[in-house]
């Protein structure tokens, strides 16, 4: 059997989706998983949807991805060039085409926009399409070299015959048969000398010995086109793997304004990279246990593509958020702490431990803007109700906790060592003199620190970090502010 070789075909126009980025990872997974290589080609014939500064998105998504190619426009590998409109210079396309026309497979056609235009379309799949009626085909040599000679535009059109039908196969979906009458005669070659994609992807994939296209469910309807160009060509086709629809939550398709269809979006709202790529990965693929969690590596080893789905993929920014805790609570404190760092200092302008509080979010948090929210109150004490002091399994009520802030105060003034194990056992002692339960204590201790019914860290830990001066104040002033409610109540 030939070596694998598969590759990623992006067109440079724009940010790098969801959807491309799992078909890069496919492709890169099968590749892989077999010991054979992975190529970067870049598609760029349609120069009018090229986009300035798109090529370079996608050097840097596969290289943080983790997804490193073995050849491509920044690496030889004796197939270049790896750029399309580079490989155009050598003529290639060309001379495929011309070679299509000699076997009746292709024709010229010179047509212009206005005959074009005058055609009948039908609408198909919401798309206007218009089907080619054939006219420049009846054309005779001699009127075809006419033509060419005097310099009138031309594109060159696979001739697709209106009887019969073509079948192609596609790992996913099985043998599909169309009705060749139902195929137009699409563009190979259009006026300004560039393949159209169509056509080019065909010559490349076979120059450059592929065996395996992993790509949208979007190019299906085209596939039996190009299954019509290898069989011309007399080429064995690739193993073809058209992957299904991913979704939104409302099953519908995943666009820009659901606000994180591209892999740049997700990093910008504070996804890890290694989380994005282990979830796009199950979007469409699962092993054979319900394993979640893949390195890449281990996805290496794990892929097989007999096991893709083809029902949708849904895109669960929930599951994804999970994950992305999952790999948060896994990693390494250090690295944790550089990345934790901006998000704390953004949110926290006093002079905190904030190591310490990295340390209290670390397991709590699902990616990295949820640290706002967690830390918060060491900044300021929000407002709240003294209801909070309210707690039926504590057994707590403002009445009690004004009881007990009020006889801890004098023992927390006089207590120097504010390090979270002294105070702690500071606490149970009193705990243990008046003969109560432990949160009986901690929970208006916790309440008058914080201000809030969740903190990332018990009373001690944070009154640790605040450390005494700051822990008396909001001690004080939850007494005060009890008071005044026991007040207005009377
Ligand atoms: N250039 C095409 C795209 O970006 C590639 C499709 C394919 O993989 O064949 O969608």
């Amino acid at each position: 059997m030939s070596k694998v070789r598969t590759r990623y075909a992006p067109s440079p126009t724009g940010k790098m989706h969801v959807g491309n980025l799992r078909s890069a990872l496919y492709e890169f997974l099968i590749a892989k998983h077999a010991g054979g290589d992975f190529m970067l080609r870049i598609e760029d014939t349609d120069q009018e949807r090229f986009v300035e500064g798109a090529t370079d998105i996608i050097y840097r998504t596969l290289e943080s991805a983790g997804l490193k190619h073995d050849e491509g426009p920044d690496k030889d590998g004796g197939f270049g060039p790896y750029i399309q409109s580079e490989r155009m210079k050598s003529g290639i396309y060309m001379e495929y085409a011309k070679k299509l026309v000699e076997r009746g497979e292709a024709y010229y056609c010179f047509c212009d926009k206005e005959r074009l235009d005058s055609l009948k379309t039908e609408i198909v799949e919401g798309k206007e399409i218009m089907m080619y009626d054939k006219h420049c085909l009846s054309l005779s040599k001699e009127e075809v070299e006419a033509n060419l000679a005097s310099g009138k535009p031309f594109v060159i059109r696979q001739n697709i015959p209106n009887e019969g039908t073509t079948t192609f196969h596609d790992e996913l979906y099985g043998d599909i048969s169309v009705e060749n009458a139902e195929l137009d005669d699409m563009v190979l070659i259009k006026s300004d000398g560039y393949p159209t994609y169509n056509f080019a992807n065909v010559v490349d994939d076979h120059t450059m010995n592929i065996t395996h296209v992993v790509r949208g469910n979007e190019y299906l309807s085209s596939a039996p086109k190009y299954q019509r160009l290898y069989d011309a060509f007399g080429w064995e086709s690739p193993v073809y793997i058209h992957l299904p629809l991913i979704t939104d939550e409302n099953h519908k398709k995943l666009s820009k304004r659901s606000g994180h269809a591209s892999f740049e979006d997700l990093i910008a709202q504070g996804f890890l990279t290694d989380a994005v790529v282990n979830y796009i990965a199950l979007l469409g693929w699962s092993p054979e246990d319900n394993r979640e969690i893949f390195t890449l590596d281990e996805l290496i080893e794990e892929f097989d593509y007999h096991r893709i789905s083809k029902s949708p993929a849904v895109f669960d920014i929930v599951k994804l958020k999970w994950m992305n805790g999952e790999y948060l609570k896994a990693m390494d404190f250090d690295r944790f702490y550089e990345m934790a760092e901006p998000y704390l200092r953004e949110s926290l302008t006093k002079d905190f431990d904030l190591k310490k509080i990295a340390a209290m979010v670390k397991t709590r948090i699902e990616i990295f803007p949820d640290i706002a929210d967690h830390v918060d109150f060491f900044e300021a004490v929000p407002e709240y109700d003294v209801s909070m002091y309210a707690h039926k399994k504590m057994k707590t009520t403002p009445e009690t906790s004004l009881e007990v802030l009020r006889e801890l105060l004098p023992i927390l003034e006089a207590q120097e060592d504010y390090s979270n194990d002294a105070l702690y056992e500071t606490l149970c002692r009193y705990v243990a003199d008046k003969g109560c339960k432990n949160g009986y204590v901690m929970w208006p201790i916790r309440t008058a620190v914080s201000g809030k019914q969740m903190t990332p860290g018990g009373a001690t830990e944070i009154m640790e970090v605040l450390g005494k001066e700051e822990s008396l104040i909001r001690i004080r002033a939850a007494v005060a502010k009890l008071e005044a409610d026991k007040g207005s109540a009377l």
